[in-house]
């Protein structure tokens, strides 16, 4: 039996200020009725940056309980000349304890490399942020049975840049990426077994225990099966936590 599990809600780019209080307000009702048991829950949110301090503020004046707050992206560097950029010390002016770090989309659509991502995990840490590391094959890759080593390569540039020791204080996220938004999620059998890989090598590499979440498409109707399985310790959820109640029903299904 896993000791804990962690439910990660990645609001991408949506919401308003006015869709932030109206989530808020429907969590605060709703998460009462969580039950003892989620007390061995952490439920984080990843909403856009600009709206972490109105999160950070509704959350302190309407004690708002359970909800941690994570920065979407965070910049390789600490500060200075790099416009447009938040830096992991702004994240935590606004209560971010973790930062996703490689999300698909930041890969693909803004060229982060491996390289980039590395040095994004090694600044987050050494300001005291506990990076979301986030790896995933696309669907060409799985098809020509390179999942494991896409993902370990991807595992591999992070290792190499901060050591075992560090990356076991990590989380890292397995989302392939041709289940991330599509409806296509992975089944909790194909998810599990790249898990269990992942699991081996952090094994070989003598890397301690590291939570191992799954994205793509999950919703109150797979979020059971899939954080059921031996490998699978929690959930990054895209879509469904922009609904309080679907991202309640998920924080729900183990209690
Ligand atoms: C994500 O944003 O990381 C994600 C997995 O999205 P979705 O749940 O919508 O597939």
């Amino acid at each position: 039996m896993k000791s804990k599990h962690w439910i990660v809600g990645n609001w991408k780019m949506n919401g308003s200020r006015q869709a932030v209080q109206q989530w808020l307000a429907e969590w605060q009702l709703g998460c009462n009725k969580l039950t003892a048991s989620a007390s061995r829950l952490e439920i984080l949110v990843c909403p856009p940056a600009i709206y972490l301090p109105f999160f950070a503020e509704q959350i302190t004046t309407n004690n708002i309980s359970r909800l941690k707050l994570v920065g979407q992206n965070v910049s390789a560097y600490l500060q200075g000349a790099y416009t447009g950029e938040l830096s992991a010390a702004m994240l935590q002016d606004y209560q971010c304890s973790h930062v996703l770090i490689g999300h698909s989309e930041r890969r693909q659509l803004f060229a982060e490399t491996d390289e980039v991502v590395a040095q994004k995990v090694a600044t987050a840490q050494a300001q005291g942020l506990r990076p979301i590391l986030c790896v995933g094959e696309t669907q060409a890759q799985r098809e020509q049975q390179a999942t494991e080593s896409v993902v370990t390569a991807q595992l591999d540039s992070v290792l190499k840049r901060i050591g075992a020791e560090k990356l076991a204080q990590a989380i890292i996220a397995y989302e392939p990426i041709w289940a991330i938004g599509t409806g296509l999620s992975a089944t909790p059998e194909q998810a599990q077994a790249v898990h269990a890989s992942i699991r081996a090598w952090l094994g070989n590499k003598r890397v301690g225990f590291t939570p191992l979440l799954y994205g793509g498409s999950v919703s109150p109707d797979n979020a059971a099966a899939v954080l059921r399985q031996p490998d699978i310790d929690g959930v990054l959820v895209g879509g469904a936590s922009l609904v309080a109640d679907s991202f309640l029903k998920i924080c729900a299904v183990l209690t």
